[in-house]
């Protein structure tokens, strides 16, 4: 599904990715952790196609398709989301209008018909619902005076509208107070698993793992990946550290 082919990128003249290759097969979580500017958050801009991220080499295949081809907004169109760590906040733009107007384009961009009002709400609440957030805070302005778990929270909601096939969360878990993380990392289950969707799930702790099991987990460190392997990689990085794992990579 997706297909990251010894990627290079810069941003501001820095090269931050240098040679990095990995994959996400449909039906596959697979898990990034790496230390603390090794690059992480980088890779998501990139796939998102945030301006000033510059790609000076290497291929990026989404479903069969070079993303470097798409623009952000059709990149979403054919299923991409992505998660930040810091969502931001949209003064004057309710909750609802913007994953309505968010969904109805997407949709367009496919060429299927936009979600009638309540047709929209129906789904709105459902997925409130499964992220145990109150619907009423998807009548306020997007994150204005949200809590950070309530802003995570509604970005899985958002998630859950959009019906992406190929989410990257980066440290969708960053914040969350232990009830939260439950609540985000189950958002994550029933909304991702699915044979036909994939996830690019970066993160630091073990603890959303334990909720969110990885297929996968790859070390990226210093703009590539370093090491692959099973759940237990990520048990080792937590008790041994990153350096250590990596000196007998
Ligand atoms: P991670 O998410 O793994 O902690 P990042 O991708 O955020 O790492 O950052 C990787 C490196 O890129 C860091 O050294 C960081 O300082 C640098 N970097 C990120 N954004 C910028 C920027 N806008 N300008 C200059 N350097 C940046
Ligand atoms: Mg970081
Ligand atoms: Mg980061």
């Amino acid at each position: 599904m997706l297909e990251i082919t010894d990627l290079h990128a810069t941003v501001a003249d820095k090269p931050i990715l240098k040679g990095l290759s990995l994959t996400v097969a449909a039906g596959e979580v697979h898990a990034i952790m790496g230390p603390n500017g090794a690059g992480k958050s980088t890779l998501a801009y990139v796939l998102g196609g945030r301006p000033g991220y510059e790609v000076t080499h290497g291929s990026v295949t989404f479903n069969g398709v070079d993303l470097f081809e798409m623009d952000p907004h059709e990149r979403a169109a054919a299923g991409l989301f992505l998660g930040f760590q810091y969502p931001v906040e949209i003064p004057g733009v309710s909750n609802l209008q913007f994953l309505r107007e968010a969904l109805n384009s997407q949709r367009k961009q496919r060429g299927e018909e936009p979600l009638t009002g309540g047709e929209f709400l129906k789904l709105a609440r459902e997925k409130a619902a499964l992220l145990k957030l109150d619907p009423e805070m998807l009548k306020r302005h997007v994150n204005v005076g949200f809590s950070g778990g309530e802003k995570k929270r509604a970005e899985m909601v958002q998630m859950g509208i959009l019906d992406p096939k190929l989410a990257v969360l980066d440290e969708t878990d960053s914040g969350l107070d232990i009830d939260a993380l439950r609540i985000v990392g189950e958002g994550i289950n029933a909304i991702m698993r699915d044979p036909a969707k994939g996830v690019l799930l970066i993160t630091h702790y073990q603890r959303l793992l334990d909720v969110v099991k990885p297929d996968r987990v790859s070390v990226l460190a210093g703009g590539r990946i370093v090491q692959t392997g099973g759940p237990e990689l990520a048990l080792r990085l937590e008790s041994e550290g990153y350096d250590a794992v990596m000196a007998d990579a």
